[in-house]
């Protein structure tokens, strides 16, 4: 990053790293596909099959319960289904609990029907409320099919790490199939799919480094899948047909490999984000942060500055040379209310800043953005006195 910016936006997309570009250079340069079965194919087939072990890598599974998708979001469209087989026999899922703060791409129900669909609420540091989780599950009616539940295991807006090893073991308590969404959780935290990480993980290549556009499932055991999405050529076992994006894939594997060898550096980055946190706190003891009571990510920070709406404070660091969200990225570039804050019964109109790093940050971005909070806090007190 250049010194006059401070990419500190890493929950919405982490810079590509080197590894990952040179694995996508490689793998463009590649003419094949790789179902094809000349030595061409193969060598496309092998750089496929040398990613999905890395993947499978980053959180203990077996490569052969890796799929590819096109992200996070097909990932979990595919997932939240009611349609699931058991061999060749078929199986239902009756209804989907999903909480308050997941991300939309779960929010949404997949292929659910709205009202087979039941939000379970979080508390205000936005922890999912266990207690509410084993209450609804107990009412779920079997005999209309298994009850399937989809949740975050960290939040994207506000960091916080939800409790997953109880939550598996309370949809286990109920016969249920947990989907844990471990986008933002992944190469931040270890997990490990053999020990209450839930039955299925989503993962997503952009946020650990990787090239835009490649996502997997990844599932403990090969006993069930949902009926595929897509369908066609029968690729990803036919899970996900369609010719693999080879180059996402391979940037993929290569962002998950470096990834999991950086796990063992995220007190690094855990340093810098307290570092930030004691600088606002110490400009303005009046900061509020959110979800900061709860375990959080070691890379993210959540907070409203008082006296400066979130959307405005944006514009102005990113005048000052820096790039961070208000709130979470949003497709269209709008900025909303918070509904992650919402869901924590937290927040008004004035919204939050989220603030996120990684591995690559610098001292130098820090410094940027320390200058930058200063000017706001300056122009603030400046608007303050003249009112
Ligand atoms: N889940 C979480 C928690 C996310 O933060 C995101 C992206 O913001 C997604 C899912 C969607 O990921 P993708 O961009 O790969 O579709």
């Amino acid at each position: 990053m250049a010194a006059d910016r401070a990419y500190l936006d890493f929950n919405a997309s982490a810079p590509l790293t080197t590894g990952a570009r040179a694995a996508v250079v490689e793998a463009l340069s590649m003419p094949a596909n790789p179902s094809s079965v000349h030595s061409e194919g193969r060598s496309a087939r092998r750089l496929i099959e040398e990613a999905r072990r890395d993947v499978a890598a980053l959180v203990e599974a077996k490569p052969e319960h890796v799929f590819f998708t096109s992200g996070a979001t097909e990932a979990a469209a595919t997932l939240l289904s009611p349609d699931w087989q058991m061999g060749r026999g078929a199986l239902r899922m009756a209804r989907l609990y999903v909480s308050a703060a997941d991300h939309p791409c779960i929010l949404g129900g997949g292929r659910f029907a709205p009202d087979q669909v039941e939000v379970i609420g979080v508390d205000r540091q936005g922890v999912v409320d266990l207690e509410a989780l084993r209450a609804t599950l107990g009412r779920h009616e079997r005999s209309e099919g298994l009850p399937l539940v989809a949740i975050h295991a960290a939040n994207n807006e506000t960091g916080v790490i939800q409790p997953f090893a109880e939550i598996a073991m309370v949809v286990r308590e109920a016969g249920g199939i947990l989907v844990l969404d471990a986008v933002q959780a992944a190469g931040r935290i270890p997990l490990d799919i053999t020990k209450a990480c839930g039955d299925y993980l989503i993962l997503s290549s952009h946020k650990i480094g990787g090239p835009k556009g490649a996502g997997a499932i990844v599932a403990a055991a090969d006993l069930m899948m949902p009926r595929p999405l897509i369908t066609g050529g029968g690729q990803e076992k036919g899970h996900r047909a369609g010719t693999e994006n080879l180059a996402a894939i391979a940037g993929f594997g290569a962002a998950a490999r470096e990834a999991r060898d950086g796990l063992g550096r995220m007190e690094e980055v855990r340093a810098l984000r307290d570092e930030i946190e004691s600088f606002l706190a110490a400009s303005d003891p009046d900061i509020e942060f959110f979800g900061s009571g709860a375990e959080r990510l070691p890379n993210t920070t959540y907070f409203s500055i008082p006296g400066l709406k979130a959307e405005t404070a944006q514009i102005a660091f990113d005048l000052a040379g820096v790039a961070l969200s208000a709130g979470s990225a949003c497709s269209s570039g709008k900025v909303g209310a918070s509904r992650v804050l919402k869901a924590m019964g937290r927040g008004d109109e004035a919204g939050a800043l989220r603030l996120s790093v990684g591995l690559s940050t610098s001292r130098e971005e820090i410094a940027l953005f320390k200058t930058a909070l200063a000017g706001i806090l300056a122009r603030r007190s400046g608007r303050e006195r003249a009112a």
